[in-house]
């Protein structure tokens, strides 16, 4: 990871577990809470996903907050009914790319919208401005690229630059021989890649185009890309601990390991 010039920014990983929450005395350590994560800098939080790891946001004072989803499935937007701002008379930036021809105001009101949900979003307090995304985006001094992910009805794998620092997002993210050199290229130099490794070999042969990868696919990229570090997340459901310990052994590379629920890492 690049040297620090002063401010340095931090993630924090409020849930890495993929598809719907867990629970369970052995999923204590790598959690059960569904994609969310913070990089907060001196004047922004900025928050990629709201899955129920979100409502485990911390204190963020008077910093902007933006949430940034990759794509509309319900674990990546389950937390939002209860994270900790929504209640609060707070703006919040809300930024997804079009869906099909659904802006990003339209996904969340699919699902905060009766019968799914009783309170659609604008019975909550917090005043939420909707921005259908251009990449790049701009705010502060923070830019945002994407490039579109390989995941059935489309997600966006993030790439977010602060000063000195940058890093990948790249959840629900299936492998795929033909396009991986666009990631590599996208992923290229930068400290951290937050990366889709849900399967194991044996699952993945059983499950290809669910939109997942495993771990040893996104070492390539890691590799490839001349990345300073990895983290895997969206652990499936059904992995413990001891079974994720067991996954994260075999990579053998001390750059490499699977993201913990509340994990920090500071670039
Ligand atoms: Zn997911
Ligand atoms: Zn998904």
């Amino acid at each position: 990871m690049s040297v620090s010039t002063g401010e340095r920014m931090k993630i924090t990983i409020l849930g890495a577990r993929g598809s719907v929450p867990t629970e369970g005395a052995d999923m204590l350590e790598f959690g059960g809470a569904t994609s969310c994560v913070l990089i907060e800098t001196d004047t922004w939080a900025v928050f990629f996903d709201a899955g129920t790891g979100i409502m485990n946001a911390p204190e963020v004072g008077d910093k902007n907050i933006a949430i940034f989803l990759t794509h509309p499935h319900v674990d990546h937007l389950l937390g939002l009914p209860f994270f900790p701002y929504i209640t609060k008379e707070k703006h919040i930036d809300f930024y997804a790319v079009k869906r099909g021809e659904l802006t990003a105001r339209q996904q969340l009101d699919k699902f905060l919208c009766p019968p799914l949900w009783p309170c659609p979003v604008d019975a909550y307090k917090a005043d939420f401005e909707f921005h259908d995304i251009k990449f790049p985006v701009k705010i502060g001094d923070i830019t945002i690229t994407g490039m579109p992910s390989v995941h059935p009805g489309g997600s966006v794998v993030y790439r977010l630059e602060h000063g000195e620092d940058s890093f990948v997002y790249a959840t629900d993210y299936e492998y795929d021989e033909k396009t991986v050199g666009d990631l590599i290229e996208f992923a290229k130099d930068t400290d951290l890649i937050l990366m889709d490794g849900q399967y194991t070999e044996e699952e993945y042969a059983k499950r290809r185009g669910y939109g997942h990868s495993t771990p040893a696919q996104g070492m390539r990229i890691f590799k490839e890309s001349g990345a300073g570090a990895i983290r895997f997340v969206h652990h499936d459901p059904t992995h413990t601990d001891e079974f994720l310990k067991k996954m994260e052994a075999e990579i053998k590379c001390e750059n490499a390991s699977f993201a913990r629920k509340g994990e920090v890492i500071y670039l």
